[in-house]
């Protein structure tokens, strides 16, 4: 068999603990799971009614266009229309689809470290990656961005705020970068915490997105919404880029106890805002005790923080926090906000030196 040699250094997403992750999400057991940027509270309780109540249907294959899941995601962003909306399997699927449609050979830009899916899918997709370092202070830096976009310069993925350093970029600062792009470079935002950002000079690009040929807002609902399980992520996105995207997605990529619940999740605005409010009142608290105890952290705003507290140290008090080695930030780790009694776990780790 011949394959593709550029997959050969791919492996499976395997965290290291998988065990212990496992052992974890299995309830009560010993660990506090704080490795994946999870909610740790289960769906709305409309979504979970919304899920009950599709199972009864599952002989049947999803509603294709899944109209009343975009109608939900439409009405959350005032000034898009169903034709401006995306979805997929998770926001993992529309990244991907969105990489698809672009024209090869090429390859896209983004900073680093962020996201390991990038430049996992640009290898699948056969796409180039050029990594752009991060500031000293780990945030983006979008006039480097700029300088490293070329010719063959396909798509700039931003993460926004990044994973893992939790830094956003001020929306006045993703307007200028979009302004200096050539047309023909495809600005993706990746907003997976954008619920989660308490900066007044952060916005949601969707506007963005609404009123420049060129740009595409990736958003999900494995975080806030707590439906990670489910495999839904959406984005906004202009009509011809929308078009050429759903040529692409799979006909039935979002199954319908997602699409039920998503859309139900969808609704419940006010709900999901306030549990945005308690993660970045745990977030606060959580660096407040960092502070405390000495450590460096970088502020964040998404639902973990990076600090500079080896991972082995929260093991030890029970808590599972993702290495920072991975992430490429040796000897940091990445913590996940959880609940009270959880974040009370991950303070009493830090103190019990
Ligand atoms: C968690 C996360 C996502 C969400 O991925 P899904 O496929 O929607 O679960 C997307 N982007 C970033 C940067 C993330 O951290």
């Amino acid at each position: 068999m011949r394959f593709r040699p550029e997959l050969d250094p791919l492996r499976p997403y395997r965290p290291p603990h998988l065990a212990k992750e496992l052992e974890a999400d299995r309830g009560p057991a010993g660990y506090v799971k704080l490795t994946m940027n999870e909610l740790s509270f289960g769906p709305l309780p409309g979504a979970e009614a919304a899920v009950r109540e599709s199972l009864a249907r599952a002989n049947r294959y999803p509603e294709r266009e899944a109209a009343a899941l975009r109608e939900a995601v439409a009405a959350a962003n005032p000034g898009s229309s169903t034709a401006n909306v995306i979805i997929g399997n998770g926001s993992s699927e529309v990244l991907s689809n969105l990489l698809a449609i672009l024209e090869r050979p090429g390859e896209i830009v983004y900073p680093w470290p962020s996201f390991s899916l990038y430049p996992a899918i640009a290898r699948i997709l056969g796409l180039e990656s050029r990594p752009v370092e991060l500031t000293a202070e780990k945030a983006v830096d979008p006039e480097a961005l700029l300088a490293a976009v070329t010719e063959r310069t396909r798509a700039v993925v931003l993460c926004n705020p990044n994973n893992p350093t939790g830094t956003c970029l001020p929306l006045a600062a993703v307007r200028e970068l979009a302004a200096s792009l050539p047309e023909e470079v495809l600005l993706v935002l990746d907003e997976a915490y954008y619920e989660f950002v308490s900066d007044p000079a952060y916005a949601g690009s969707h506007e963005l997105a609404l009123s420049t040929p060129n740009v595409v807002s990736a958003r999900t609902f494995s975080k806030v919404h707590g439906l990670a399980a489910l495999r839904v992520g959406y984005g906004i996105a202009p009509e011809p880029v929308a078009d050429y995207f759903e040529r692409v997605r799979f006909p039935f990529s979002v199954n319908a106890p997602a699409q039920a619940a998503a859309t139900a999740s969808m609704r419940e605005g006010d709900l999901i805002r306030k549990r945005a409010r308690f993660v970045i009142e745990e977030r606060e608290r959580l660096q407040s005790a960092f502070a405390a105890a000495g450590y460096d952290y970088v502020p964040s705003q998404g639902n973990f923080i990076l600090a500079k507290i080896p991972a082995d140290l929260f093991e030890r008090g029970g808590v599972l926090v993702r290495e920072g080695e991975a992430l490429g930030f040796p000897g940091w780790s990445r913590i996940t906000v959880g609940d009270s009694g959880e974040n009370d776990r991950v303070i009493e780790a830090i103190s019990a030196r």
